[in-house]
């Protein structure tokens, strides 16, 4: 496949280190609230991108951090822990908000089809591999202590800002703007690895340390559990477009002096979800979520086709105008595979023909719109039902929209009842939008004569036999 690498800024040829084997790793999400549809649109991306990989033959090995520790609310070193914040806003303890916020998300991620990573790892559980990697760094010169505080040299690395394209001066506005500067810094670009009781005296978790009790960086976390799993090379490493700056950018500069040679190789950045003010973020403290889509009717993976009709490398802006198209384009498309007939002779030489146009669609770049075009296609072209149903349940190990999976209640419908019905549907749809009630409610009483119950939803109309 290709991909654009963040890092060389091209779109580049993915060639793991190892061949046939690809190390992926993944940030994880801060549990101090839920995850927005936002969130979960990278983790979506992400999710395609690893089964693609494991589709096209690779062995994939992929670890994801929770960060339970150390995320203030500032990207840099500012403002508090965003899990203390999230416990004070739910009068709970700290570790009760991490354990809430992770089942939820795990909880969301399930019903988006979003696989588990293979590891899953919380960041207070490794506290003492951060210790020992702060330790490193001090002893090889990348670190140094002030204000009680350990901090990494960024003056040391030879490329700090590889990752950005940026300059400095452009990469610090915004980061630190209106917060005061810590005169503890060497460099304006330095960042705590661990912080002691000296600051933020009102920290709920804290750890022995060789610098005093304290607790650890956002940054080291995932330096350290990627190191943990992973070992010394890392292949893929994965996060929204916000982690490229300071996040990833310090993560590369700890890891690449830590272990004193190249670490990652490619770098996947998913571009944000915004509404129309702006990118939807879980400080916002308003934000959308699963659950709050199932309760207006939508089912989930509606949510993620919309992810998939677009590049992830360009901005998407939510609409329930949109998803509403979505919806019923979902429902479409999902019938139509379910009354796709079982019975007849698989055609292998058509098999191979779109396995070989998806995997060309998909692997451009994780072109997840193009997949769906292939899919489309294959349903309009002339083979019989067996074989686009096997196409589409192959489809299904990389889509995962749940195409292939006949709802309990369904049963299978004859094709020329499901046109009929749907063309009934269509007429009654115009018939509403030109405010002529009277032949809608004729149109469903002809229906509910030969057996056929409409039923109104978000997702569009939805009819069943009586
Ligand atoms: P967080 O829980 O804030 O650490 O974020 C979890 C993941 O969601 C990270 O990879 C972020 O880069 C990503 N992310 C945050 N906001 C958005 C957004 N509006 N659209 C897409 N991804 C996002
Ligand atoms: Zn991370």
């Amino acid at each position: 496949m290709v991909l654009y690498n963040t890092l060389t800024k091209k779109i580049e040829e993915f060639i793991p280190y190892e061949e046939g084997k690809v190390r992926m790793y993944t940030c994880g999400p801060t549990v101090y609230h839920y995850a927005h549809i936002g969130n979960l649109r990278s983790y979506i991306m992400e999710d395609v991108l690893e089964k693609f990989l494991r589709y096209v033959g690779y062995d994939v090995t992929r670890v994801m951090n929770i960060t339970d520790v150390g995320h203030l609310s500032s990207d840099a070193d500012t403002g508090e822990d965003k899990m203390l914040k999230g416990a004070k806003r739910e009068h709970k303890t700290v570790m009760e908000i991490a354990q809430f916020y992770t089942d939820a998300f795990f909880s969301d991620c399930e019903k988006l089809r979003i696989k588990r990573p293979d590891v899953v790892e919380p960041a207070t559980h490794c506290i003492s591999e951060f210790i020992h990697m702060i330790e490193v760094l001090l002893e090889k010169g990348y670190a140094y202590r002030a204000g009680d505080n350990v901090y990494f040299d960024t003056s040391k690395v030879k490329d700090y800002y590889v990752l950005t394209g940026h300059n400095e001066e452009e990469l610090m506005v915004g980061v630190r703007d209106d917060v005061e500067e810590d005169a503890n810094k060497r460099n304006k670009s330095d960042f705590v690895l661990w912080f002691t009781k000296s600051k933020f005296e009102n920290q709920e978790l804290k750890w022995e340390s060789p610098w005093g009790l304290g607790y650890p960086g956002w940054h080291i976390e995932c330096s350290c559990i990627a190191a943990k799993y992973l070992g010394e090379h890392l292949d893929l490493h994965c996060g929204g477009v916000d982690n490229i700056f300071p996040h990833h950018t310090n993560e590369i500069a700890q890891s690449e002096a830590y272990f004193g040679h190249p670490w990652c190789k490619y770098w996947f950045h998913v571009q944000h979800l915004n509404e129309k003010g702006g990118k939807m973020s879980k400080s916002k403290g308003d934000f959308l979520t699963v659950s709050l889509l199932q309760e207006k009717g939508y089912d989930p993976l509606v949510y993620r086709m919309f992810c998939l009709q677009s590049h992830y490398r360009k901005p998407l802006e939510f609409s329930y105008d949109v998803l509403d198209n979505v919806a019923a384009a979902y429902q479409k498309l999902k019938t139509r595979i379910q009354n796709l007939q079982r019975e007849g002779e698989l055609d292998a030489e058509k098999q191979e023909l779109y396995r070989q146009r998806f995997i060309e669609a998909v692997g451009n770049d994780l072109n997840t719109s193009s997949g769906l075009t292939v899919l489309y296609d294959m349903l309009k072209a002339d083979m019989n039902d067996a074989t686009k149903r096997a196409i589409a349940e192959d489809f299904e190990k990389v889509l995962s929209l749940g195409l292939t999976e006949a709802k309990e209640t369904a049963e299978p419908q004859d094709e020329e009842l499901t046109a009929y019905v749907e063309e009934k549907i269509a007429e009654r749809a115009a018939a509403k939008k030109a405010k002529d009630f009277a032949k809608a409610d004729a149109i469903r009483a002809e229906l509910l004569e030969k057996g056929i119950v409409l039923k109104d939803t978000r997702e569009g109309t939805q009819w069943q036999k009586v």
